[in-house]
């Protein structure tokens, strides 16, 4: 070797170092891997005097995938990324044998990344695989000239940046697997509420600037807690998935679906021209919601609720948006569900007001504001009076239909203001039982309104034992009116009923007929009576439906051997179709309104004895 080919040697190997340590240094700026290899591969260009360098990177998802950037050293533009298909393995094996193929090798396998190459004038390659954990994630492609000479044709210089390129490779899917746990939901792939909060951001800016109108859409799964709790977590996960496929199919893929936590979801519409575009969408995506799922070979009924705010008139800030679509969403659950409703000023100013109206719930429960009326419940056959239910009342409360307890009493539910409000009524109903019982006056039993969220609580049962005993009533005297869908809680409430009736307590299935219920409940869970509600009364006797329903369900309930009370009875055309019927009980205006304790000891005393 001479001595200007020794000095060549050094020279090179000198700026391979100095081509190394500044990829180091670009490594230690940025993760970004674009960026990098448009340093990187000119750097390799004039270090190893070449035509050309590609890195080849293998898909991450699919093997058989990748992705090529190249650098032509004497062309002026920048080459576009191509997308090809690979051979991994067979390539890896070739560059364990050997660095250098022609541009026009018999194998396919390379001539479809090489062919293209050839434009920079290389008719002779050097390739090496990168790795990354063992695995190779790509290929360093470096095309030269013509055939290089021994010494350079072992690799000098290429497998030094073959490595250096593995680490900026390995550094790059740390990385973006930090990226991705930041920024996406782990169970669904959808971007969570960072990540959405953040584009919402810059799609709000963009809109400002064009004029343009959108819209979000706050969306929130009906009854899933059910089918998490009674089917399990994984079945919970299973569901989500779907759900997460199915708005996506229902968006343009310009919009975007992002997962805000739990069974939440919130979709951003790009573009809508008017408003009934935006619910256009939001209907389908109910629609495709509303479908019925199968996991795990059982069909669930799922559903939704969705609020929507207009981009960018209802708020001109992402917090105003998110908190507008989350108030119109508030409001499409309270008004029945499985709906779609617009935030507007009269949903927020009824926000507002039923956020106040639940403060003074909780400082009306704090001050034992409330009082107790008594509805009868009547035997059809002897009219006796066989029981009475408590209902709440607020008699200091606010004007208008906040005093109700329709209205009120889920308030309290929303906060546990209605564990203190639901011990005050047991207490309350039993000691005016016991009074009532001292005075010998025959009633049956005292029936109490027990909400889901009182059935859940762990001290219930206990609170319930030392109530009656304090006021020497026996559980039998005593009936818990739950409604349907508290049969589905599983866990805590159905431990608190079955103790409940095993101790002798009654249960009775509330307003029944209304809420979602499974025969199979009935069968199962041991409820003692059924209370029909009283939208089924409206159309008796007149109407044949009407009158074939509240028959077929009065024969279901005598069949199963439970007790029948029909609700809301007010005429006595009702009174009598539902006693021919060999309806047990009626509870209405009929034969008793609602009326405060001393109204309910005037009643008993002038009631047929017994039934
Ligand atoms: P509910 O348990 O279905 O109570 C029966 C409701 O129907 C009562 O309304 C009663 O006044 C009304 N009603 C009775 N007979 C008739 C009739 O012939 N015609 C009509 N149109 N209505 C009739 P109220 O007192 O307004 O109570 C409403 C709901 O508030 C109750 O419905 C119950 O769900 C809840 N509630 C009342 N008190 C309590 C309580 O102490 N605890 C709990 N958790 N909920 C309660
Ligand atoms: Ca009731
Ligand atoms: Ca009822």
């Amino acid at each position: 070797m001479t001595v200007a080919s020794l000095t060549a040697n050094l020279d090179q190997h000198r700026s391979i170092i100095e081509a190394l340590s500044e990829i180091d240094r670009l490594l230690l700026q940025s993760s970004a891997l674009e960026p990098i290899l448009d340093r990187v591969l000119p750097s390799i260009g004039s270090v190893l005097r070449c035509k050309s360098a590609s890195v080849i990177l293998v898909d991450g998802d699919c093997q058989d995938h990748a992705r090529a950037y190249d650098f032509f050293t004497d062309a002026a533009t920048k080459r576009p990324l191509r997308r090809l298909e690979v051979d991994v393995r067979h390539l890896t094996e070739a560059c364990r044998q050997t660095m250098c193929w022609w541009t026009t090798p018999d194998d396919v396998h390379f001539a479809s990344f090489l062919a293209p190459l050839a434009e920079s004038g290389a008719t002779v390659f050097q390739l090496c695989s990168l790795h990354h954990d063992q695995k190779v994630s790509g290929f360093l492609c470096v095309g030269h000239a013509q055939p290089l000479k021994a010494s350079v044709s072992r690799g000098i210089g290429v497998t030094e940046f073959a490595e250096r390129l593995s680490v900026v490779l390995a550094n790059h899917e740390r990385m973006a697997q930090l990226h991705r746990h930041a920024n996406f939901d782990a169970l669904t792939d959808l971007p969570n509420r960072s990540l959405f909060l953040d584009r919402l951001e810059c799609e709000r800016r963009k809109l400002q600037e064009s004029g343009g109108r959108a819209a979000l859409l706050y969306i929130d799964l009906d009854h899933f807690k059910r089918i998490n709790d009674v089917e399990g977590h994984s079945a919970g996960d299973a569901v989500l998935r779907l759900v997460a496929s199915r708005i996506v199919h229902c968006v343009k893929a310009t919009d975007t679906v992002a997962r805000l936590g739990g069974d939440e979801f919130a979709v951003f519409l790009a573009q809508v021209p008017n408003d009934d575009a935006a619910r256009q969408v939001a209907v389908r995506i109910l629609d495709c919601l509303s479908r019925p799922v199968k996991i795990d070979g059982r069909i669930h009924q799922l559903g939704a609720s969705i609020g929507l705010a207009r981009v960018p008139e209802d708020g001109d800030s992402i917090e105003a948006l998110m908190k507008c679509s989350d108030i119109a969403l508030y409001r499409a659950k309270e008004s029945g569900r499985g709906r779609v409703v617009f935030f507007s000023a009269e949903i927020q100013d009824r926000m507002i007001a039923r956020t106040a109206l639940g403060a003074s719930v909780r400082q009306a429960v704090q001050n034992r504001d409330f009082d107790l009326a008594f509805q009868p419940i009547v035997c059809c056959r002897s009219q006796a009076v066989l029981g009475v239910e408590a209902l709440l009342r607020w008699p200091n409360g606010p004007e208008g239909e906040g005093r109700s307890p329709s209205i009120f009493v889920p308030i309290a539910e929303e906060s546990d203001a209605i564990l203190d409000l639901g011990a005050w009524v047991l207490a309350t109903a039993c000691r005016q039982f016991a009074a009532w019982k001292q005075r010998g006056l025959g009633l049956r039993y005292i029936s109490i309104n027990v909400s889901a969220r009182q059935l859940k609580d762990g001290a219930l049962l206990d609170t319930i034992l030392a109530t009656l005993a304090r006021h020497a009533i026996e559980p039998a005297e005593l009936q818990i009116e739950i409604t349907e869908s508290v049969l589905a809680e599983g866990g805590a409430t159905d431990r608190n009923l079955r103790k409940l009736s095993a101790l002798g307590a009654k249960l009775a299935l509330d307003d029944f007929g209304t809420g979602y219920s499974s025969l199979n409940y009935l069968r199962t869970f041991p409820i003692s009576t059924l209370k029909i509600d009283r939208s089924f009364m409206l159309d008796l006797p007149g109407n044949d439906g009407a009158c074939r329903l509240v028959e077929s369900i009065i024969r279901m309930c005598v069949a199963l051997k439970k007790e029948v009370v029909a609700e809301g009875v007010e005429h006595q055309g009702q009174f009598d179709f539902l006693s021919s019927l060999g309806c047990g009980a009626v509870q209405g205006y009929l034969t008793g309104r609602p009326m405060m304790s001393p109204d309910v000891g005037r009643l008993l005393s002038r009631s047929p004895a017994g039934a």
